[in-house]
């Protein structure tokens, strides 16, 4: 990683605002804008050189969102395989996972979710049943996963798996790359209260993974996880401001400036609350200003505290704190701006056609309690920040050799 001084910063603002003044074209697919923006390295600065990348540092890569978003250019892909599943892969997998896997992903090819989450496994996820068991050179996969997130659209998942049930909980978890489009993998979508259908529960019976595809030792899953679930946590890598959303709502033939329009308002429903950086806030506060000009002392009130909130979490950012402080604020501005925008007047809770912003702004207020579960709840933030970041004693464990969704 790069350092970087302030007279550093505006001249990697100043080359990537040139970049995307000379390449930002509309009319281009969003395929082959990604595939630009991948192969360029301007899509991924904080990637390393030679992995689509230019092995800038954080506040380098803040730079370059900014300058793409000055000149108003469509983001790269907003979904697991970007945020979680290509760092994951940078830090603990091979070169020959590196070749097959991550091209696909920095060019939106491949959709990808994450097999974590089981019926009796949530915070508490070593205690996941899910199976693995040798069969030579692949593995057979027993079990049954929840609240999988894209899955009925994925081409591949991230899967953690019991590759050893006479070891302790946490060490005889493996980490597989997983096809998703294979016989035994069956995939029902569950529906949430926005009505949408972006959950899914996946049932696996008897199905491969070769054994290439085990990301890092064998019995070294939990590790890996919790990589994945840092990344997860951190508010700030999680989606790009105004980016492309999910790979599955994208048609990838169309012109990208046609998508970009149509994702305008927040995008989908879990767009809205995944973008990082000021899109979210400035969404609410446009709502505001069409519905409560004259806003009282009440709105006013709770306007500021979420304008607060939302410069701790950019502090938090530029500080890089630990992502566990960063995603209880994320979340708590969530909520902040779900209530400031309903508060503002019925307008903001109209669904479909009758609503100021086409119901986006419903959709998206429903969805904000989730941001206080995904990726591990508020208290178990909590806990977290309270054992690992303040030194307090550890959490009583239920039985022996218990720990919960952390390291
Ligand atoms: C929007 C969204 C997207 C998701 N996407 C995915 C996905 O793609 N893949 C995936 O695998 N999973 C996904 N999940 C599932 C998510 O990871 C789990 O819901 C979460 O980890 C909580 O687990 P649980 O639902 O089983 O709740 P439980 O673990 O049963 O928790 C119930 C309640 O008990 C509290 N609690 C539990 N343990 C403790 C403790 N030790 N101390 C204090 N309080 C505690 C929790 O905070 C919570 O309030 C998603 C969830 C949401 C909401």
């Amino acid at each position: 990683m790069s350092t970087c001084g302030l007279r550093c910063i505006k001249l990697v603002y100043e080359q990537a605002r040139n970049w995307f003044l000379a390449n930002w074209d509309p009319s281009l697919s969003v395929k082959n804008w990604w595939r630009l923006l991948a192969e360029s390295g301007w899509g991924y600065p904080h990637w390393p050189v030679g992995q689509f990348g230019k092995s800038m540092s954080r506040q380098e890569h803040m730079e370059v969102e900014r300058a793409r978003v000055s000149v108003g250019a469509f983001g790269v892909p907003n979904d697991v395989s970007v945020t979680l599943v290509a760092p994951t892969l940078m830090e603990h997998g091979n070169e020959i996972l590196l070749n097959r896997y991550l091209e696909p992903i920095a060019t939106g090819q491949e959709m990808w979710c994450q097999l974590f989450s089981e019926p009796d496994a949530g915070s508490d996820l070593a205690g996941l049943k899910t199976s693995a068991e040798r069969d030579g050179d692949r593995w057979i996969i027993n079990g049954s996963k929840v609240w999988t997130t894209g899955g009925h659209a994925s081409r591949r998942a991230v899967l953690m798996a019991r590759t050893d049930p006479g070891a302790d909980r946490h060490s005889g978890i493996s980490f597989f790359i997983l096809d998703m489009k294979q016989p035994g993998v069956t995939v029902s979508t569950l529906r949430d209260m926005t009505g949408d259908e972006e959950f899914n529960q996946v049932s696996l019976t008897d199905v491969e993974v070769d054994h290439q595809d085990v990301i890092g030792e064998l019995g070294e899953g939990w590790r890996v996880a919790m990589t994945m679930l840092q990344h997860e946590r951190d508010a700030d890598a999680v989606g790009h401001d105004g980016g492309g959303d999910v790979i599955n709502q994208v048609d990838l033939t169309a012109p990208v400036g046609e998508v970009q329009d149509e994702q305008k308002q927040g995008g989908t429903t879990s767009g809205f609350f995944y973008a990082t950086g000021s899109v979210k806030d400035d969404v609410t506060f446009n709502l505001l200003n069409q519905l409560a000009p004259n806003r009282d002392p009440v709105l006013r009130d709770a306007e500021t505290v979420a304008k607060v909130n939302r410069n701790l979490l950019d502090l938090n950012a530029s500080r890089d704190l630990h992502p566990s402080i960063g995603k209880l604020l994320n979340a708590a501005l969530c909520r902040e701006l779900r209530d400031l925008g309903f508060a503002a007047g019925p307008a903001s809770q109209l669904a479909h056609g009758d609503a100021i912003d086409e119901g986006h702004f419903l959709k998206s207020g429903l969805f904000a309690s989730g941001m206080s579960i995904a990726g591990g709840t508020d208290e178990i933030q909590r806990n977290i920040i309270g054992e690992r970041v303040l030194g307090l004693p550890r959490e009583p464990a239920v039985e022996a050799n218990t720990s919960r969704r952390e390291p």
